[in-house]
């Protein structure tokens, strides 16, 4: 008997402790989904109205599977929501390529695992090759021919285009239009005979298996008009850190990625028990990536509508253009996550420095203030991580 109450206790119930409204589940249910989303099956008082769904898991997505890698993509065939980016989870064995492609949206990219080494030519024929490591980015500006292959370790990445209807297994391959060139047209093309394009493939191969390549200065191509003027990978996990008592902030834009005019980020670290702060973006809606660990996040739209969602590794959130949030580490392992945006910079008003920099009177009389909150209002330097109770940065 005690064993069953102690297994009855581990399943949650939509019954909240505070209030004492719902009732427990009979079933049909996925327990494990429920133990995945306590904030969806208790939802905290605060929560109402009607907001979207703006949490999607690489979990629930198709696996592309192929010979020298997979991918997945969330898209707003997934997350109707997210108009401004589409994502896709992509993984290339030792040797593996993603093949030579181009595609009308840009594409910025942040390697998760391993290393590989990506190419691509400009309109002006300079070229760009080089390797990318875990915490690097890449960004290749729409139109501009491009790939990727895994280096001895392999590697997996995520890969973040600037339209939400984006889907990579729609992009413009080599191999694609190959197949789709009368045989004639590529030998008029390339000067050579029919008979020289008897085994080209007859269809997109997307990913395929190829050998390990050799040392980057094995793979040099000369050309004539020189490399691109503005590198096309960063070294995000390099950079410092703008380091707050709950965790880290890492902010990436055109101003320190200069090639990077159409998509923002930040790689945030938090703390168990930290969050960052209360905030919103003034450019545009937000597009997250959860690297790592567990968390939640309300989004606030307004006219008394508010929504709590959990995410953890592998899911992707978003949140509209404006609307207030925050995001809480709810677990016991550091929290990492991508927030990104489709712009050429990083902005975001903190809640806390918007009632620092206003009249005190004002703020006070508008949000009924105690004095201990007005004591504790803060002019922030930058996006804030912070554990309850201790100060954010003083500028
Ligand atoms: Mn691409
Ligand atoms: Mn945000």
């Amino acid at each position: 008997m005690e064993r069953m109450n102690q297994k009855e206790m581990q399943i949650p119930q939509p019954i909240r402790e505070s209030d004492g409204a719902g009732a427990t589940d009979f079933g049909p249910r996925d327990i494990l989904r429920d133990m995945e989303n306590p904030d969806m099956l208790v939802p905290p008082v605060t929560d109402a109205g009607l907001l979207p769904n703006l949490k999607f898991s690489f979990s629930d997505t198709h696996m592309q599977l192929n010979q020298g890698g997979w991918s997945r993509e969330i898209t707003v065939r997934d997350l109707p929501i997210a108009t401004t980016l589409a994502g896709v989870n992509m993984r290339l064995t030792p040797g593996g390529v993603r093949e030579l492609h181009w595609h009308q949206q840009a594409e910025w990219a942040f390697m998760i695992m391993g290393r590989a080494r990506v190419t691509a030519v400009d309109q002006q024929g300079r070229n760009f090759i080089a390797d990318v490591d875990k915490g690097d980015l890449w960004y290749f500006p729409p139109g501009i021919p491009h790939s990727i292959q895994g280096l001895a370790e392999g590697c997996e990445f995520l890969l973040v285009f600037d339209d939400g209807n984006f889907s990579d297994l729609n992009t413009l391959s080599i191999s694609d239009w190959f197949a789709h060139t009368p045989k004639e047209v590529l030998s008029a093309n390339f000067g050579v005979p029919v008979s020289a394009f008897e085994s080209v493939p007859d269809g997109q191969i997307y990913i395929f298996q190829d050998e390990v390549p050799g040392p980057i200065e094995s793979q040099a191509v000369p050309a004539p008009e020189g490399s691109v003027p503005n590198s096309f990978v960063h070294r995000l996990l390099q950079q410092p850190p703008l380091v707050t008592p709950g965790g880290s902030v890492r902010i990436v834009d055109s101003s320190n990625f200069p090639a990077s005019v159409t998509v923002a980020a930040a790689l945030v670290e938090i703390h168990p028990g930290a969050m960052r702060e209360l905030h919103w973006h003034p450019n545009n809606d937000e597009w997250q990536y959860y690297i790592s660990g567990q968390g939640r996040m309300t989004v606030f739209a307004g006219n008394g509508t508010a929504r709590t969602f959990n995410y953890r590794a592998g899911d992707v959130g978003y949140v509209p253009f404006a609307f207030g949030h925050y995001i809480q580490n709810t677990g016991t392992e550091t929290l990492w996550f991508l927030e990104m945006f489709k712009s050429d910079r990083f902005e975001d008003v903190s809640l806390n420095q918007w009632m620092a920099l206003t009249p005190k009177q004002l703020v006070s009389d508008n949000v009924y203030a105690s004095p201990e909150l007005m004591h504790a209002l803060r002019k922030t330097k930058w996006p804030v991580v912070k554990y309850p109770g201790i100060p954010p940065v003083i500028e």
